[in-house]
Protein backbone atom coordinates (compact mmCIF):
# COMPACT_ATOMS: atom_id res chain seq x y z
CA UNK A 1 0.00 0.00 0.00
CA UNK A 2 0.99 3.30 -0.49
CA UNK A 3 2.39 4.10 3.35
CA UNK A 4 4.71 1.26 3.30
CA UNK A 5 7.85 2.56 2.60
CA UNK A 6 9.54 -0.26 5.15
CA UNK A 7 12.67 -0.33 5.68
CA UNK A 8 11.98 3.71 5.80
CA UNK A 9 9.82 5.25 8.17
CA UNK A 10 8.04 8.78 8.43
CA UNK A 11 8.58 10.63 11.39
CA UNK A 12 5.80 12.98 11.73
CA UNK A 13 6.42 14.54 14.86
CA UNK A 14 6.31 18.44 14.47
CA UNK A 15 9.13 20.21 15.20
CA UNK A 16 9.06 23.56 14.31
CA UNK A 17 12.55 24.37 14.92
CA UNK A 18 13.74 22.41 12.41
CA UNK A 19 15.81 24.64 9.63
CA UNK A 20 15.98 23.39 5.91
CA UNK A 21 19.31 22.15 5.12
CA UNK A 22 21.04 22.20 1.37
CA UNK A 23 19.49 18.88 0.79
CA UNK A 24 16.24 19.20 1.93
CA UNK A 25 13.37 18.48 -0.13
CA UNK A 26 10.63 21.32 -0.63
CA UNK A 27 7.00 20.46 -1.49
CA UNK A 28 4.93 22.69 -3.16
CA UNK A 29 1.69 22.71 -4.36
CA UNK A 30 -0.51 24.67 -6.57
CA UNK A 31 -3.79 23.52 -7.63
CA UNK A 32 -3.45 20.65 -6.53
CA UNK A 33 -0.41 20.06 -8.57
CA UNK A 34 3.08 19.04 -6.92
CA UNK A 35 6.44 21.13 -8.12
CA UNK A 36 8.34 17.94 -8.99
CA UNK A 37 10.30 16.54 -12.26
CA UNK A 38 10.17 13.08 -14.29
CA UNK A 39 13.72 11.25 -15.01
CA UNK A 40 14.26 8.02 -16.71
CA UNK A 41 14.78 5.32 -14.15
CA UNK A 42 17.80 2.74 -14.10
CA UNK A 43 16.82 0.28 -16.46
CA UNK A 44 16.72 -2.35 -13.08
CA UNK A 45 14.37 -0.50 -11.32
CA UNK A 46 11.74 -2.20 -10.12
CA UNK A 47 8.89 -0.26 -11.83
CA UNK A 48 6.44 -3.06 -12.50
CA UNK A 49 4.78 -0.37 -15.14
CA UNK A 50 5.00 0.14 -18.49
CA UNK A 51 6.80 3.94 -17.79
CA UNK A 52 10.51 3.49 -16.70
CA UNK A 53 10.10 6.69 -14.81
CA UNK A 54 11.22 8.10 -11.76
CA UNK A 55 9.49 10.63 -9.82
CA UNK A 56 12.48 14.03 -8.74
CA UNK A 57 11.42 16.38 -5.82
CA UNK A 58 13.17 19.35 -5.57
CA UNK A 59 16.09 20.22 -2.56
CA UNK A 60 16.17 23.58 -1.68
CA UNK A 61 19.82 23.70 -3.45
CA UNK A 62 17.72 22.70 -6.44
CA UNK A 63 15.78 25.35 -6.59
CA UNK A 64 18.28 27.89 -5.59
CA UNK A 65 20.51 26.81 -8.28
CA UNK A 66 17.61 27.50 -10.85
CA UNK A 67 17.10 31.16 -9.83
CA UNK A 68 20.80 31.65 -10.31
CA UNK A 69 20.37 30.49 -13.80
CA UNK A 70 17.89 32.94 -14.61
CA UNK A 71 19.24 35.51 -12.71
CA UNK A 72 17.07 35.73 -9.81
CA UNK A 73 19.32 34.74 -7.38
CA UNK A 74 18.66 37.88 -4.91
CA UNK A 75 19.89 36.75 -1.70
CA UNK A 76 17.49 38.60 0.44
CA UNK A 77 14.57 37.08 -1.41
CA UNK A 78 16.44 33.83 -1.08
CA UNK A 79 16.65 34.18 2.91
CA UNK A 80 13.17 35.24 3.38
CA UNK A 81 11.91 31.86 1.23
CA UNK A 82 14.42 29.97 3.58
CA UNK A 83 12.45 31.56 6.25
CA UNK A 84 9.14 31.32 4.97
CA UNK A 85 9.21 27.33 4.50
CA UNK A 86 6.92 25.46 6.82
CA UNK A 87 8.13 21.94 8.27
CA UNK A 88 6.17 18.86 7.30
CA UNK A 89 7.76 15.65 8.06
CA UNK A 90 10.80 13.11 8.18
CA UNK A 91 11.17 9.68 6.08
CA UNK A 92 14.55 8.64 7.81
CA UNK A 93 17.16 11.36 7.35
CA UNK A 94 15.33 12.76 4.62
CA UNK A 95 13.60 16.76 6.10
CA UNK A 96 10.20 17.67 4.01
CA UNK A 97 9.29 21.26 3.70
CA UNK A 98 6.28 23.13 2.10
CA UNK A 99 6.72 25.92 0.39
CA UNK A 100 3.79 28.19 -0.96
CA UNK A 101 3.96 28.37 -4.57
CA UNK A 102 2.79 32.32 -4.90
CA UNK A 103 6.52 32.77 -2.40
CA UNK A 104 8.70 32.83 -5.57
CA UNK A 105 5.76 34.07 -8.31
CA UNK A 106 8.72 35.27 -10.57
CA UNK A 107 9.62 32.20 -11.49
CA UNK A 108 6.89 31.11 -13.84
CA UNK A 109 7.00 27.20 -13.23
CA UNK A 110 4.91 25.15 -16.21
CA UNK A 111 1.96 23.39 -14.71
CA UNK A 112 0.51 19.73 -16.55
CA UNK A 113 -2.74 19.74 -17.60
CA UNK A 114 -4.45 16.70 -16.14
CA UNK A 115 -2.92 13.41 -15.38
CA UNK A 116 -2.06 12.21 -18.60
CA UNK A 117 1.60 11.40 -18.98
CA UNK A 118 2.26 13.28 -21.91
CA UNK A 119 1.16 16.77 -20.40
CA UNK A 120 3.86 16.11 -17.52
CA UNK A 121 6.30 15.25 -19.80
CA UNK A 122 5.73 18.68 -22.24
CA UNK A 123 5.40 20.83 -19.35
CA UNK A 124 8.64 19.71 -17.76
CA UNK A 125 10.48 20.18 -21.41
CA UNK A 126 9.08 23.60 -21.37
CA UNK A 127 10.53 24.33 -18.16
CA UNK A 128 13.85 22.88 -19.21
CA UNK A 129 13.70 25.38 -22.15
CA UNK A 130 13.10 28.97 -20.15
CA UNK A 131 16.09 27.60 -18.10
CA UNK A 132 14.42 26.10 -15.02
CA UNK A 133 15.53 23.17 -14.65
CA UNK A 134 12.84 21.12 -15.60
CA UNK A 135 10.99 21.80 -12.31
CA UNK A 136 6.87 21.43 -13.15
CA UNK A 137 3.65 21.48 -11.52
CA UNK A 138 2.68 17.89 -12.50
CA UNK A 139 -0.67 16.09 -10.94
CA UNK A 140 -0.05 13.97 -8.08
CA UNK A 141 -2.74 11.62 -8.99
CA UNK A 142 -0.68 10.77 -12.31
CA UNK A 143 2.12 9.91 -9.93
CA UNK A 144 0.23 7.36 -8.50
CA UNK A 145 -0.88 5.73 -12.19
CA UNK A 146 2.58 6.00 -13.56
CA UNK A 147 5.43 5.76 -10.68
CA UNK A 148 6.87 3.45 -8.36
CA UNK A 149 10.12 4.92 -7.43
CA UNK A 150 10.74 6.50 -4.92
CA UNK A 151 8.26 5.20 -3.11
CA UNK A 152 9.11 7.04 -0.23
CA UNK A 153 9.01 10.25 -2.23
CA UNK A 154 5.16 9.20 -3.85
CA UNK A 155 4.05 8.82 -0.08
CA UNK A 156 5.66 11.86 0.75
CA UNK A 157 3.89 13.86 -1.90
CA UNK A 158 0.75 12.63 -1.52
CA UNK A 159 0.68 13.04 2.53
CA UNK A 160 1.91 16.30 1.84
CA UNK A 161 -0.96 17.29 0.13
CA UNK A 162 -2.97 17.12 2.34
CA UNK A 163 -0.90 19.81 5.00
CA UNK A 164 -0.32 22.10 2.18
CA UNK A 165 -4.13 22.28 1.87
CA UNK A 166 -4.73 22.41 5.64
CA UNK A 167 -1.96 25.49 5.96
CA UNK A 168 -3.37 26.99 2.82
CA UNK A 169 -7.29 27.05 3.40
CA UNK A 170 -6.87 28.11 6.97
CA UNK A 171 -4.85 31.36 6.74
CA UNK A 172 -8.22 33.30 7.72
CA UNK A 173 -9.80 32.10 11.07
CA UNK A 174 -13.18 30.66 9.77
CA UNK A 175 -15.04 32.05 13.08
CA UNK A 176 -13.91 35.60 12.91
CA UNK A 177 -12.34 36.50 9.48
CA UNK A 178 -9.09 37.89 11.35
CA UNK A 179 -5.57 36.58 9.36
CA UNK A 180 -4.98 33.65 11.59
CA UNK A 181 -0.23 32.50 12.55
CA UNK A 182 0.91 29.47 13.31
CA UNK A 183 1.63 28.32 16.53
CA UNK A 184 5.32 27.98 18.00
CA UNK A 185 4.52 24.25 19.60
CA UNK A 186 2.78 22.50 17.93
CA UNK A 187 0.73 22.02 14.59
CA UNK A 188 -2.14 24.56 15.38
CA UNK A 189 -2.76 27.15 13.85
CA UNK A 190 -4.29 30.41 16.25
CA UNK A 191 -6.62 32.84 15.63
CA UNK A 192 -4.72 36.04 17.32
CA UNK A 193 -8.24 37.84 17.28
CA UNK A 194 -10.96 35.38 19.03
CA UNK A 195 -8.47 32.81 19.89
CA UNK A 196 -9.88 30.02 17.75
CA UNK A 197 -7.21 26.57 17.50
CA UNK A 198 -7.51 24.64 14.04
CA UNK A 199 -5.71 21.45 13.95
CA UNK A 200 -5.30 19.38 10.91
CA UNK A 201 -8.84 17.44 10.59
CA UNK A 202 -8.90 13.44 8.97
CA UNK A 203 -11.77 12.16 7.65
CA UNK A 204 -12.34 8.74 8.35
CA UNK A 205 -13.99 6.47 5.67
CA UNK A 206 -14.20 2.79 5.37
CA UNK A 207 -13.74 0.59 2.36
CA UNK A 208 -16.07 -2.77 2.38
CA UNK A 209 -15.51 -6.18 1.22
CA UNK A 210 -18.86 -7.73 1.42
CA UNK A 211 -18.80 -11.50 0.96
CA UNK A 212 -21.04 -14.19 -0.16
CA UNK A 213 -18.86 -17.30 0.40
CA UNK A 214 -17.10 -17.81 -2.61
CA UNK A 215 -18.22 -14.71 -4.00
CA UNK A 216 -16.70 -10.94 -3.24
CA UNK A 217 -19.53 -7.56 -4.12
CA UNK A 218 -17.36 -5.79 -6.15
CA UNK A 219 -19.03 -1.77 -7.88
CA UNK A 220 -18.34 0.54 -10.18
CA UNK A 221 -18.52 4.25 -9.45
CA UNK A 222 -20.97 6.25 -11.74
CA UNK A 223 -19.35 9.79 -12.08
CA UNK A 224 -15.41 9.14 -10.82
CA UNK A 225 -12.47 8.88 -13.17
CA UNK A 226 -11.62 5.55 -11.31
CA UNK A 227 -12.72 3.35 -14.15
CA UNK A 228 -12.44 0.04 -12.12
CA UNK A 229 -14.00 -2.22 -9.96
CA UNK A 230 -13.77 -1.34 -6.57
CA UNK A 231 -15.50 -2.07 -3.07
CA UNK A 232 -18.35 -0.41 -1.66
CA UNK A 233 -16.80 2.41 0.32
CA UNK A 234 -18.26 5.46 2.12
CA UNK A 235 -17.67 8.80 4.50
CA UNK A 236 -18.00 8.29 8.43
CA UNK A 237 -20.85 10.60 9.37
CA UNK A 238 -21.25 12.80 12.50
CA UNK A 239 -22.30 10.18 15.63
CA UNK A 240 -21.54 7.40 13.88
CA UNK A 241 -19.03 4.24 14.40
CA UNK A 242 -16.97 2.42 12.12
CA UNK A 243 -19.07 -0.60 12.05
CA UNK A 244 -22.64 1.20 11.90
CA UNK A 245 -21.07 3.12 8.98
CA UNK A 246 -20.37 -0.38 7.46
CA UNK A 247 -23.94 -1.65 7.24
CA UNK A 248 -24.96 2.22 6.47
CA UNK A 249 -23.24 2.40 3.17
CA UNK A 250 -24.10 -1.43 2.42
CA UNK A 251 -27.73 -0.66 3.01
CA UNK A 252 -27.77 2.56 0.79
CA UNK A 253 -25.18 1.30 -2.01
CA UNK A 254 -26.40 -2.19 -2.57
CA UNK A 255 -29.51 -2.55 -0.41
CA UNK A 256 -28.28 -5.59 1.87
CA UNK A 257 -27.97 -6.46 5.26
CA UNK A 258 -24.39 -7.37 6.44
CA UNK A 259 -22.90 -9.17 9.60
CA UNK A 260 -19.74 -10.41 10.96
CA UNK A 261 -17.90 -7.03 10.38
CA UNK A 262 -14.51 -7.66 10.98
CA UNK A 263 -11.62 -5.06 10.71
CA UNK A 264 -8.67 -5.33 8.46
CA UNK A 265 -5.99 -2.54 8.16
CA UNK A 266 -6.15 1.10 7.28
CA UNK A 267 -4.72 3.84 5.60
CA UNK A 268 -3.54 7.45 4.99
CA UNK A 269 -5.06 8.54 2.11
CA UNK A 270 -4.09 12.26 2.04
CA UNK A 271 -5.48 13.38 -1.30
CA UNK A 272 -8.98 13.46 -0.64
CA UNK A 273 -8.04 13.75 3.48
CA UNK A 274 -8.67 10.54 4.46
CA UNK A 275 -8.08 7.94 6.73
CA UNK A 276 -9.33 4.83 5.46
CA UNK A 277 -10.21 1.60 7.63
CA UNK A 278 -10.63 -1.54 5.88
CA UNK A 279 -12.67 -4.27 6.52
CA UNK A 280 -14.43 -7.90 5.37
CA UNK A 281 -18.21 -8.38 6.19
CA UNK A 282 -20.35 -11.13 5.42
CA UNK A 283 -24.01 -10.87 3.46
CA UNK A 284 -26.82 -11.18 6.25
CA UNK A 285 -30.22 -12.88 4.25
CA UNK A 286 -30.73 -12.03 0.85
CA UNK A 287 -27.99 -11.10 -1.67
CA UNK A 288 -30.28 -9.86 -4.91
CA UNK A 289 -28.08 -6.31 -5.05
CA UNK A 290 -30.52 -2.79 -5.55
CA UNK A 291 -28.18 -0.60 -6.76
CA UNK A 292 -28.32 3.37 -5.41
CA UNK A 293 -27.98 4.23 -9.25
CA UNK A 294 -26.92 7.61 -8.24
CA UNK A 295 -23.26 6.34 -6.72
CA UNK A 296 -22.93 3.50 -8.46
CA UNK A 297 -23.15 2.47 -12.38
CA UNK A 298 -22.55 -1.03 -11.49
CA UNK A 299 -22.48 -3.65 -8.74
CA UNK A 300 -21.66 -7.93 -9.33
CA UNK A 301 -21.04 -10.92 -7.35
CA UNK A 302 -17.82 -11.87 -8.30
CA UNK A 303 -16.25 -15.40 -7.96
CA UNK A 304 -12.26 -15.49 -6.39
CA UNK A 305 -10.73 -16.18 -9.85
CA UNK A 306 -12.98 -13.28 -11.50
CA UNK A 307 -12.24 -11.03 -8.79
CA UNK A 308 -9.31 -8.50 -11.37
CA UNK A 309 -6.43 -6.94 -9.68
CA UNK A 310 -5.30 -2.98 -10.49
CA UNK A 311 -2.32 -1.97 -11.79
CA UNK A 312 -0.61 -0.68 -9.18
CA UNK A 313 -0.46 -2.06 -5.00
CA UNK A 314 -0.66 1.37 -3.75
CA UNK A 315 -4.35 1.07 -2.49
CA UNK A 316 -6.05 -0.83 0.46
CA UNK A 317 -9.32 -1.79 -1.78
CA UNK A 318 -6.89 -3.72 -4.07
CA UNK A 319 -4.70 -5.21 -1.50
CA UNK A 320 -8.43 -6.55 -0.12
CA UNK A 321 -9.14 -7.85 -3.24
CA UNK A 322 -6.11 -9.49 -3.83
CA UNK A 323 -6.66 -11.00 -0.30
CA UNK A 324 -9.78 -12.76 -1.33
CA UNK A 325 -8.65 -13.54 -4.49
CA UNK A 326 -5.99 -15.39 -2.80
CA UNK A 327 -8.87 -17.28 -0.32
CA UNK A 328 -6.78 -15.22 2.41
CA UNK A 329 -9.23 -12.93 4.17
CA UNK A 330 -9.72 -12.85 7.37
CA UNK A 331 -12.70 -15.28 8.61
ZN1 LIG B 1 -10.88 34.24 14.90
Amino acid sequence: MIQDIAPKKINNHYDPAKRPAADSYILSYSGGNVLSMLEEAAPDTDTRTEQPLQLVLPTLADLKATWQEIGEADEEKAAAFEDSLIYLFSIDEDMYFLAEPDLFSEVDYPKAEGMALDAAQAACEASAAVGIGGWAYLNPRFMRQYLKEPKDQVFAVLTGVQLARWYHNNRYCGRCGAKTHLDTKERMIRCPACGNMIFPKVQPAVIIAVTNGDKLLLTKYADRPHKAFALVAGFVEIGETLEECVQREVMEEVGMRVSNIRYYKSQPWGIDDDLLAGFFCDVDGDDTIHLDHQELKEGAWMTREDVPGEPDDYSLTNEMMMLFKAGKEPR
